[in-house]
C-alpha cells in the first residue's frame, strides 16, 4: 500500500468527493483505510450501564484505498505517488514536482 497512517489524502470518487483528511487507520488486507471526516456513518450505541444515555455517534467508516490519492505537500494536490532509493531505504516520492513524502 501506498497510504500511510498520518499520511492526507484527497478522495477521487464518491459522496466524498473532494474532501481531503488525515489517514487515521491502514487496513492493508481489505486494501482499505479510514480517513477523517470521510464516509461517516450514524452508529447507535445502546447505554452500558444505568444513568448512561445512549445516542448517535459518528464513527468513520473505511474506504478503498484506490478511491484517494496522497496529497503532495509541494503541488498541494491529490498525485501519483512513485519511490526511490534514498541511502539504504525506500521513499515515496511525488511523481510530479519530486519531493519525498514522509
Ligand atoms: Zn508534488
Amino acid at each position: 500500500m501506498k497510504i500511510r497512517k498520518g499520511d492526507t489524502v484527497q478522495v477521487l470518487s464518491g459522496n466524498d468527493k473532494g474532501k481531503t483528511g488525515e489517514v487515521l487507520e491502514v487496513m492493508p488486507k481489505q486494501e482499505k483505510i479510514v480517513v477523517k471526516g470521510v464516509n461517516i456513518r450514524k452508529k447507535h450505541v445502546k447505554p452500558r450501564k444505568q444513568g448512561d444515555e445512549g445516542g448517535i455517534i459518528s464513527v468513520e467508516c473505511g474506504i478503498h484505498s484506490s478511491k484517494v490519492n496522497v496529497l503532495c505537500p509541494k503541488c498541494n494536490k491529490p498525485v501519483r505517488i512513485g519511490y526511490k532509493m534514498e541511502k539504504d531505504s525506500k521513499v515515496r516520492v511525488c511523481k510530479k514536482c519530486g519531493t519525498v513524502i514522509k
